[in-house]
């Protein structure tokens, strides 16, 4: 039996009781399924939709209802209004790590020339969010994972900022040498180990989430080396776990940085931490 694409969206939104957004998340995968956009759907919604299509959303549907993420199935998530390609190799952008890139906006002239570091970049979205809005800055982004350095790449290109970014396969500063920055920023893996929240983000790649049994390990490694790769009066900006603001900002202070403060997410929850190097 065939079936219009407005069939279809009602039987893969009935399909998707379980997620938080049905019918959303049931238009997006029509609509992906498609080639199209979401706005294409409601113009046509009487036409007739393809057989292999209606296949392919069926079987995504049922591994979406299983707990696969959306982003994984539509290959791409927006962050910062940038349409960026994700897989398995990297951890899901989260809109809490724009208060990141806004709170390092705040600390870069609209015309700055700074140079910039963004340390375990994944899909580079951090990076590419600061290379739009800041275009004169100069970029250089690390990771030990050379499968999601290609994504990052990928996404560079596409959003033609392949010029602006320099990528560097290695572990957070190992890469590096003694080159210093006018402004590190990090999305650590700081989830740990034994967080039963990790149950629910068993499809992304643990090495991106986990930091040994307090989640801290990273964020150690990360503020104790940021002195010796930042300029004087270099920031550092880090993202870090709600229950870790204290223990962040003392990680600052014993690394010497000064005009340390914590900032809130979406949620009101302690989220980003930043100091200067005086
Ligand atoms: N914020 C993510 C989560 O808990 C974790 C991201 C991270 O470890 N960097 O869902």
């Amino acid at each position: 039996m065939t079936l219009t694409v407005a069939q279809l969206i009602t039987e893969t939104c009935q399909g998707l009781q379980t997620v938080d957004a049905p019918r959303l998340e049931a238009q997006l995968l029509v609509a992906q399924a498609l080639g199209r956009d979401r706005a294409w759907l409601y113009a046509h919604g009487e036409d007739p939709a393809p057989e292999d299509v209606i296949q392919q959303v069926r079987q995504w549907a049922l591994r979406r209802s299983a707990g696969e993420p959306a982003a994984y199935l539509l290959g791409r998530r927006e962050f910062w209004s940038l349409d960026l390609k994700v897989g398995p190799e990297v951890l899901i952008p989260r809109p809490d790590t724009e208060i990141l890139v806004e709170t390092a906006l705040s600390h870069l002239d609209e015309d700055s020339n700074a140079s910039i570091l963004d340390l375990g970049t994944g899909s580079g979205a951090i990076a590419l969010a600061l290379a739009t809005e800041r275009p004169k800055a100069r970029i250089t982004a690390t990771d030990r994972s050379p499968l999601a350095l290609g994504v990052a790449a990928d996404n560079a290109r596409h959003l033609g900022l392949d010029t602006r970014i320099q990528w560097l396969d290695g572990s957070w500063y190992d890469p590096l040498g003694d080159t210093r920055f006018d402004m590190i920023v990090s999305n650590p893996p700081y989830v740990a180990e034994a967080d039963p929240h990790l149950g629910q983000l068993g499809h992304e790649p643990r090495e991106a989430l986990v930091s040994g049994a307090d989640g801290l390990d990273d964020l150690r490694q990360i503020v104790a080396g940021a002195p010796d790769h930042l300029l004087a009066g270099g920031w550092l900006l880090v993202e870090h776990g709600a229950d870790q603001g204290g223990a962040v900002r003392a990680l600052f202070q014993a690394a010497g940085l000064s005009q340390v403060a914590t900032l809130k997410d979406l949620a009101a929850r302690d989220r980003v931490t930043l100091g200067c190097r005086g």
